[in-house]
């Protein structure tokens, strides 16, 4: 096993090495975090709309726990896994998203490679953001079906893509809705007229957009006014709802099918109840408590301008994911270091998550920060930028 130890020294000297902390919520300040003992202002974490501590939750979790007197689920939902809660939660999820079935996953990763491998095969062909989640990508490796990358949001290229590969037997596109390593947003509109055109299934990941954008929290592509146009809604619980798990919304044949051939699903254990019946309470709070988002969208829209001011470029936009890149790997992990000596926890994304030379600090925002402390922050990230030389000079007012 020596090569190991060569091949982590290679990443060691490249900066590229990742090592876990110890973190910690702080009940009394949802905005930070304990981390390995210190309390940090949290901009690492995906908790968007600050449900991950509320007291509902907890509570509903805490209920369905005892009153159903098991911790665990014990079989697949094709087994004996399946309770109760888990169709009421696949009933609201469906009227939620204003769709025919909804069906619920342990997570993400396990939605997006179960459905990908559940929808194509040897023959077909799926067309993929090259800045689309690696969930996305590892399902596309494990359905064997051939792996058409674009360029990103290059819907010229997409086009000459699914031009080159009409013929294929099953055509799939698939997009993050808003990218996680950049916060931008798919061209959702282009995507569905290609998509009609090229005569190919469409798949759209709301990981960081659900909850977010839409009335009730529905994603963008409500907000987009599309959600007919697009095949295969998928989402998670991990983010702005605060918990864990995820969903994927569609037609009563989609939803049959994946039942059926979706192995994650099949061949794995079903969430605890606790945690369907966590993620029920979430998903009314996502539809009722719209001061969270309209919250949310007010501080990403300060944040982005305020670093601007101070002179960083720094993508437009209100989604809650805010990258400044940095370029090279070690400053940017000095760069999250001195951040973190500034009482700050904002974590360098490096190789090869994102394309080298693209090293950055991805900032996102949660409704549980105060404007106060954002203010704070700004300052506090100016003169770690001055002090690494990332900045030339900082303009606060
Ligand atoms: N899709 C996207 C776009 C994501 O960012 C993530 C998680 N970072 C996932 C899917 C996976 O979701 P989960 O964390 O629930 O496995």
């Amino acid at each position: 096993m020596d090569w190991m130890e060569k091949e982590l020294e290679k990443l060691e000297r490249a900066s590229l090495e990742r090592r876990l902390h110890v973190s910690a919520p702080m009940a009394d300040n949802p905005g930070f975090t304990l981390s390995d003992g210190r309390k940090l202002l949290n901009l690492s974490s995906n908790d968007y709309l600050g449900l991950s501590q509320h007291s509902a939750i907890i509570e509903s979790m805490r209920e369905s726990l005892l009153a159903e007197g098991a911790a665990g689920s014990g079989a697949s939902r094709l087994v004996t896994g399946n309770r109760a809660s888990y169709g009421q939660l696949e009933e609201a999820l469906a009227q939620w998203q204003n769709s025919e079935k909804a069906l619920v996953f342990a997570n993400g990763y396990m939605a997006n490679t179960g459905v990908i491998s559940a929808l194509v095969g040897r023959g077909d062909v799926v067309f993929n953001d090259q800045f689309n989640h690696a969930s996305i990508v590892d399902g596309i490796i494990l359905s064997r079906a051939e792996h058409a990358r674009y360029r990103h949001n290059d819907m010229e290229h997409l086009r000459a893509l699914l031009h080159k590969h009409r013929d294929k037997r099953r055509k799939l596109i698939v997009t993050d809705a808003v990218f996680s390593m950049d916060g931008d947003q798919a061209r959702l509109h282009e995507l569905v007229a290609l998509k009609q055109e090229y005569d190919a299934m469409l798949m759209v990941d709301e990981a960081h957009s659900g909850g977010i954008y839409g009335v009730h929290g529905e994603g963008l592509c409500h907000t987009l006014g599309i959600e007919h146009e697009v095949d295969i809604h998928m989402g998670t619980f991990s983010k702005a709802f605060g918990l864990y798990g995820a969903y994927v919304s569609g037609s009563s044949l989609l939803i049959r099918w994946l039942l059926n051939k979706t192995r994650p699903l099949i061949y794995s254990t079903a969430l605890p109840s606790s945690i369907v019946t966590g993620i029920a309470k979430a998903l009314e709070l996502v539809q009722t408590e719209h001061w969270r988002r309209e919250q949310l969208l007010g501080s990403s829209r300060y944040f982005r301008s305020s670093l601007v001011k101070a002179g960083f470029k720094v993508s437009e936009g209100d989604s809650a994911i805010v990258p400044l890149i940095i370029g090279d790997n070690d400053t940017a992990l000095r760069f999250s270091k001195a951040l973190e000596s500034e009482g700050i926890s904002a974590v360098a994304i490096r190789p090869p998550t994102v394309p080298d030379g693209t090293a950055r600090i991805r900032f996102s925002l949660s409704t549980a920060h105060t404007s106060k402390e954002l203010t704070d922050a700004v300052s506090r990230i100016c003169s770690v930028g001055l002090r690494l030389g990332v900045l030339g000079s900082c303009n606060q007012s």
